[in-house]
């Protein structure tokens, strides 16, 4: 380190020591900076056990009602906009309308140009992949309760972070209202794009990034090859947050394909999302994904992530595909 050497040079012992320590000082405050807002495990976790607790939140049910009110009342006090995108799809089972709704939660309401992070908050029906109980309870601790307890620890920090452009959360309902093998996913993501394209906002979409299964304890995330193929600006930025943040949970080969929300966001809506997954999860759809398969610790590694990419400037934040 050249510079630092010429700052010694012809310093004497105690001044060196007291340059030494201004420069401690300077890289721990950096340090701190480059660690975004102090995000916190165990709040994170808190919110994860508390949605948990509700019970199984399928689409129209009880359980996703009572989550609904948890999550519009949560980000009400943070002083962020609340609002919800109402639609009916029929049951696969009963063929009778089940009213499901997005729910949207906007900061800076004013910024005509946005980003958002977006998840799925309905719950599977049945955990249809566990051997020995595929009729059982299926909580959805990381596929449903993981992203939505994210967003509520990151929404603590919005106002201290400063992000580049309006930014909002996206919770989708009718991600899985499937039976087995009957039924349709991404009911919520298909109707939120389907409407941004025919009966447009007043505000653009610069880009989003999807979340989805980041709360396992085991945590490895690898670029998700849809998103890298449709969306492989948004998915750069957002490896290269991770890096500054030296995460090393987000690995930089790209491993599974994934059909998720973020299909219809990119196809529909021509929104560049990028889906946030890990999908090494042997919990995955059993009765077993339960809280205590997930972590605090892996929620904000991945809120440190989105915390620093919401910060980009807008060219990096959504560079030109
Ligand atoms: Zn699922």
């Amino acid at each position: 380190m050249p510079a630092t050497r010429s700052i010694a040079g012809g310093v004497s012992r105690g001044r060196w020591l007291i340059v030494g320590m201004v420069l401690a000082v300077a890289s721990s405050v950096e340090s701190a900076s480059a660690a975004g807002p102090g995000l916190d495990a165990a709040r994170a976790y808190g919110y994860l056990q508390k949605i948990c607790r509700i019970g199984p939140r399928p689409s129209g049910s009880r359980g996703m009602a009572e989550q609904q009110s948890l999550i519009a009342e949560h980000f009400s006090r943070l002083g962020a906009q609340v609002s919800y995108q109402p639609f009916d799809a029929a049951d696969p089972v009963s063929g009778q309308p089940v009213r499901m709704s997005n729910l949207i939660v906007t900061w800076n309401p004013k910024a005509t140009e946005r980003v958002f992070i977006a998840c799925h908050y309905d719950t599977r029906p049945f955990p249809d992949r566990d051997r020995r109980n595929p009729r059982g309870v299926f909580l959805g601790a990381n596929d449903g309760a993981s992203g939505v307890a994210l967003l509520m620890e990151l929404g603590n920090h919005m106002q201290d972070l400063h992000p580049s452009r309006g930014v909002d959360f996206i919770f989708f309902d009718g991600e899985e209202l499937v039976y087995q093998t009957t039924g349709r996913y991404f009911l919520g993501s298909t109707y939120f794009a389907t409407q941004y394209r025919d009966a447009p906002p007043p505000h653009r979409y610069a880009a989003g990034v999807l979340i989805d299964m980041i709360g396992d304890k085991d945590l490895d995330i690898f670029p998700e090859k849809t998103s890298v193929r449709l969306a492989p600006g948004v998915t750069r930025s957002v490896w290269a947050a991770a890096k500054s943040l030296k995460q090393r949970e987000f690995h930089p080969t790209p491993r599974h394909e994934i059909s998720d929300d973020h299909v219809p966001l990119n196809e529909i809506a021509h929104i560049p999302t990028c889906d946030v997954i890990d999908f090494d999860y042997p919990y995955w759809h059993t009765a077993q994904d339960v809280a205590s398969r997930c972590s605090g610790e892996s929620l904000v590694k991945v809120g440190r992530v989105l915390a620093r990419w919401l910060t980009l400037p807008p060219e990096e934040q959504s560079p030109i595909q």
